[in-house]
């Protein structure tokens, strides 16, 4: 659970933090105020604990009444949202018809929308779709080669995850090369828990990598990315696997925990790494792989490519795997200046190719300012 009280309009963090480790004895909550850091151990707590939590601290900094509105990140929004929508029942309903499209996050999201409406019930209410941002993709791009009843019955498409986090950089990084966002062709790289990239044209995604679900695509830190679409059938004949059992898998105990054997924290993995550890090493090295291949088949979207962008808690901290995937890109032109790229880690963004070259950029995302200023918009002024 992340949560920031954002004035939209200068980007200004009255507070700001996170909850983590949730329903272990290690669950605590971080509060950020101003400059100051304060982190309140919560043992055993579970969603509905940190955000009461979060209230108490909202009254004893006396901010609850200044929450005029909440925007919530909602994972999936099917092809119904294609924008942003302030929350009535009829938009609860939609959410929960596409619960079986994401059945871990949708309930989690109604859950957190349902405790934020009783504690804030005079604030506007606004979802921000994690899958909006995608719906730009043309048919080419968001269809699968598969019975076509399976689209037209079942929603079996693709639909493209991390939309928030790819439209924020695709903004800050035309502000960064000082040209419009109109006129640009961006691959962008979400690299955190979860990874995807896209394929942004004049500032619309064209493309994505994650698909009906956010399995899709990359290596990522427990999920497998892409596989055999014939997997499930041949772990059940061979290994005696149910169908939830290899789902199950797929999703949390594959990606990088389940090549090294060891964790799906890359910062773990780089220290492995450093010390000899070979499957820390095949990790790293699987995972930057697929990111090029899929950074390369990006550029297929695009009629040129401006620059890359990278992003996420990897993309913007870890010099080392943006200098192996860079290595594998050389064909589009994609370098890596060493000394800029080692500088540019730890909230530095900015530019980190040769000379010359295509531009590489580091930028940092900011989901919670982004869902704050869409929020804000939706209302138009009344916020
Ligand atoms: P989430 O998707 O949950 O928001 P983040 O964007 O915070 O996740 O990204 C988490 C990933 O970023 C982890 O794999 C973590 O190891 C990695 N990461 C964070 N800081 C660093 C760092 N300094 N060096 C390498 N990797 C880092």
């Amino acid at each position: 659970m992340k949560f920031a009280l954002i004035r939209p309009a200068t980007g200004e963090q009255a507070l700001s933090g996170l909850a983590e480790r949730l329903r272990s004895s290690e669950a605590h909550v971080t509060f950020r105020v101003g400059d100051q850091k304060i982190q309140t151990p919560c043992p055993d707590a579970d969603y509905a604990d940190a955000f009461r939590l979060l209230l108490a601290e909202l009254d004893r900094l006396d901010l609850r009444g200044d929450v005029r509105v909440v925007g919530h990140r909602v994972v999936h929004g099917g092809e119904r949202f294609s924008r942003p929508a302030r929350i009535d029942a009829e938009v609860l309903e939609q959410i929960r018809a596409c619960i079986p499209l994401a059945p871990l996050h949708n309930p989690a999201n109604l859950a957190g929308i349902e405790a934020a409406q009783e504690a804030f019930p005079d604030a506007a209410h606004i979802a921000v779709f994690d899958t909006a941002f995608h719906q730009t993709m043309p048919e080419v791009a968001y269809r699968y080669a598969v019975p076509d009843a399976w689209y037209r019955e079942h929603g079996v498409r693709r639909y493209g995850f991390h939309g928030t986090s790819h439209a924020f950089v695709a903004g800050e990084a035309a502000r960064m090369l000082g040209r419009p966002l109109t006129d640009l062709n961006l691959v962008t790289a979400h690299l955190g828990n979860g990874c995807s990239v896209a394929a942004v044209r004049g500032g619309q995604s064209v493309d994505t990598s994650m698909g009906l679900t956010p399995l899709e695509g990359l290596v990522m830190g427990t999920r497998s990315g892409d596989v055999d679409p014939n997997l499930h059938d041949y772990l059940a004949r061979q290994a005696g696997l149910t169908l939830a059992q290899v789902t199950d898998a797929l999703n949390r105990e594959s990606g990088l925990l389940g090549l090294s054997g060891l964790g799906s924290d890359l910062r773990e993995l780089e220290a492995a790494d450093a010390a000899g550890h070979a499957g820390a090493r095949l990790a790293l090295d699987v995972f930057a792989y697929r990111l090029a291949q899929k950074i390369a088949g990006m550029a297929v979207a695009l009629p040129g490519l401006d620059a890359l962008v990278f992003t996420g808690g990897i993309g913007e901290n870890s010099a080392d795997m943006r200098a192996r995937t860079l290595r594998h890109l050389a064909l589009l032109g994609l370098t890596c200046d060493e000394d800029r790229n080692a500088r540019t880690v730890r909230g530095e963004a900015g530019a980190i190719h040769q000379e010359g070259a295509r531009p590489v950029l580091v930028v940092n995302t900011d989901e919670e300012r982004m869902i704050a200023q869409q929020a804000a918009d939706l209302l138009g002024g009344q916020a």
